[in-house]
């Protein structure tokens, strides 16, 4: 739409990480979407309205303009290297680390090694570069519970406390990237609405350096 701004973002944690950066903005949504069932919130800016999507398609939304601007983690950026966004300001939350686990007691692994996931471009890019051959094996969640049955050797998934690998006894092995989320932004919107665009990058920068400031 031409004169509003969709701002893209997935409930949860990058939801509540975001709000002080977008206060900061000047923006506050009129409703919570812990308890909204509503997927478009207007905020105090009449300008500017919040899409609430899964994080795994924040890419898609802002890259084909159905949001202006999104707020993604990069592990999330990482599995669509190809895609055509602008990235221009690394948030500083919801950080975590992209890392393999197996388990404590792993028996020695003939063969090739089989990776359970759902980072499957980011799983082949680490040991291409490793110069291993891999079996990547794709999920979608509870990826700790395939080592565990013999679905695969290791997983790979992001990591904050590892208290998660701990309790189901495996531990981080190789640390493939460090994860924050960043702000993206559609090619096209950008020289759209360059204006109101580079304001709000501006702002969320400036929030972004005070909160680590502190
Ligand atoms: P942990 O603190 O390592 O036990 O993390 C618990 C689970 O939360 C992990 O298995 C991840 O799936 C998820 N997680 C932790 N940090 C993040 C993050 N920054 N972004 C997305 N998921 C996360």
């Amino acid at each position: 739409m031409p004169n509003t701004l969709t701002l893209a973002l997935s409930k949860g944690r990058i939801f509540k990480e975001t709000l002080p950066l977008l206060k900061a903005a000047g923006i506050e949504p009129l409703d919570d979407p812990e308890t909204s069932r509503k997927l478009i919130l207007a905020t105090n800016q009449p300008d500017v309205q919040l899409i609430i999507v899964r994080a795994s398609d924040v890419p898609a939304y802002v890259e084909y303009g159905g949001a202006d601007i999104g707020i993604a983690g990069k592990d999330v950026l990482l599995e669509h290297p190809n895609a055509e966004l602008y990235e221009p300001v690394d948030l500083k939350i919801a950080c975590c680390k992209l890392m393999t686990a197996g388990r404590e007691n792993e028996s020695p692994i003939t063969g090739r090694i089989k990776v359970a996931t759902k980072f499957v471009e980011s799983t082949r890019r680490f040991y291409a570069q490793q110069g291993q051959q891999v079996d990547i094996i794709k999920l979608y969640g509870s990826m700790e519970l395939a080592p565990l049955v013999g679905l695969a050797d290791r997983i790979v998934d992001v990591v904050d406390t590892g208290n998660t690998l701990r309790a189901n006894g495996l531990i981080p092995m190789d640390h493939i990237a460090d994860i924050s989320s960043r702000l993206v932004v559609n090619k096209a919107s950008m020289k759209m609405k360059h204006a109101r665009i580079q304001t709000f990058i501006d702002q969320i920068r400036s929030a972004v350096e005070e909160q680590n400031n502190d």
